[in-house]
Formats: structure tokens, sequence, C-alpha cells
């Protein structure tokens, strides 16, 4: 994205790094991510859109999208390879080959619309996901969970008023980008979080929101938004997570996961620009989802 950008490699390697100190390395099985096709893409925007990101990529130097959202000669296989890894991780818990997976791969999706990038996301990862287990595997209910401080707006675009896919999502309001709060569809459980929000705040969002309707809902597959800006050590935002709230909101989704959906979660990074926490909490993450 830039110099200077929050969302950069070192993201990535802080992952891995705590990853290797938390002694997990030997409970995980890694597989590279293949490249999304334009199928796959389609099935969350216009095949127009996919073309003309294709079209964008630049031979050399930069383009911005957005102002928040750029693209270098490497972008546009970065961002296929991430939407890949969706589908990827959709196959591999889908076959009953693995319970669970996550995916650590960058650019994030959830602020990308059906036929607009945004907020560093070119391609909406979990709609990507999403449709995948529904067309392909023959789904008929997904839940999406979205735990990133940023409202998810591109996945609640692409999927308001679908009746296969329900969303579940926590954010800090107001606050970028701005949406969320007004009019969403009946299929999105959204709650909105002031800034200075934390696990008490957490907690009570999803024993009182959440988990009712994804007990209702009864979701065949649970797919996680998993950004971490939410963090209190992340400055990117005013929310007051811990490291140990993100196992515990995943504890609570896991559950759900065990009674209706055969245990099967699909994990996507979103945000998270802290790099130690960021870290750190994606293992309590991922620590949960591989129990
Ligand atoms: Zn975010």
């Amino acid at each position: 994205m830039g110099a200077h950008h929050p969302e950069r490699p070192q993201r990535i390697s802080a992952i891995e790094d705590q990853l290797i100190a938390a002694g997990l390395e030997s409970a995980l099985t890694r597989f590279a991510a293949p490249l999304a096709t334009d199928e796959q893409l389609a099935r969350a925007h216009p095949l127009e859109y996919v073309q003309a990101i294709r079209r964008a990529a630049p031979r050399a130097g930069t383009v911005h999208l957005d102002p928040d959202t750029a693209m270098n000669p490497h972008t546009l296989n970065a961002a296929l390879r991430a939407a890949g890894a969706a589908v990827m991780g959709v196959d591999l818990v889908l076959s009953g080959k693995f319970s669970s997976s996550f995916a650590a791969v960058r650019p994030p999706g959830h602020h990308a619309c059906r036929a607009r990038p945004m907020g560093f996301c070119i391609f909406n990862n979990v709609a990507v996901a999403a449709r995948h287990a529904l067309h392909q595997h023959g789904l008929e209910r997904v839940a999406i969970i979205d735990f990133d401080v940023h409202h998810g707006n591109g996945t609640e675009d692409i999927f308001e008023g679908d009746e296969h896919v329900v969303m579940a999502s926590i954010f800090q309001h107001p606050f970028y980008p701005y949406s969320g709060t007004d009019n969403p569809a009946s299929n999105m459980f959204n709650v909105p979080l002031a800034a200075g929000a934390g696990s008490k705040e957490l907690k009570n969002a999803v024993n009182e929101v959440w988990l009712p309707a994804l007990e209702g809902f009864k979701p065949e597959l649970v797919i996680f938004s998993a950004g971490f800006d939410a963090h209190t050590e992340d400055d990117m935002a005013m929310l007051r997570f811990t490291d140990a709230d993100y196992a515990w909101v995943t504890a609570e989704v896991k559950d759900i996961a065990e009674r209706h959906s055969r245990g099967r979660m699909v994990s996507m990074l979103e945000g998270g620009y802290a790099l130690s926490a960021l870290g750190r909490s994606a293992v309590q993450h991922i620590k949960v989802l591989a129990a």
C-alpha cells in the first residue's frame, strides 16, 4: 500500500512470530493459497468489477483505487491469493479434512463492496468464501462473524437481504466507514459500540444479540472476518479489547458451530495494525479454532 501505510507486510510476520512463540507450529497444517478464479470472484462481485481490477493493476509504480487503497505490481496477485485462500479454507473444512482453517492473508476484504474497492480491501474474501460454500458445496445457511473494529460495510452490501447468510458484527461507532446503524437488513445483527468500550460491552453484545441470532439461524458453516484492531493497544481505533477477549469470543462462536455446523469454521484475517497485539490476539483466536 506504500511506505508508512498501516496495512503492511510485517502484519503477517507478526502473526508468524507469535505462532512460533506459542509452540503452535506443530498443531497446524500449512497450505499455500491458490489464485481465485474469475468464476469464484464473480459470485461476490460483478464480473465487470473483477475485470476492471485486473486492468487497474500497474506494471510499475502504484495506483490508488481510493485514498486508502493502492495497488502496486504485486497487489493483484496478493488479492487473488487472499480470495483463493477463502475458497481453499472452505474446501478443506467442508471436505471434512479439517474442522477449521485460518487464512493469514493481505489485503483484507470486508470493506470491499459489490463493485467498489475501499478501506485497504479489493476483493471481499469472506463473501467469496460464503458464496463458494453456498454455490459449490450446496450449503443453505452460512454465518459471518465480524469482530473487526470497523463495520464490514462491504460484506453487508453483498449480503443484505440474502436469506442464506446471517452476519453478526460489532464495531466502533460513530467511526469509519460510518455505516451499519441506519436500517440494516433483517439478516444483519450489527452491534455498534462507543469509543472506550471493552470486554464487558463485547460480552453483552455477543450474549444478547449474536448468540440468540446464531442459535435461531443454525448455520451450517461459520466464517470469521477476523480483525484484531479493536485491541486496546491498536491506535487505529478506540475500543479496548484484550488478548483474552479474542479467545472468549471465538469460543462462544465455536460452541454454536459445534452444535449446528459440525464444528466447521473458516477464518479470514481482516484488520489489526498494532503488530504485537495483532500477533498475540490472532494466536488466541487460532488456539481456540485448533483446539
Ligand atoms: Zn478494521
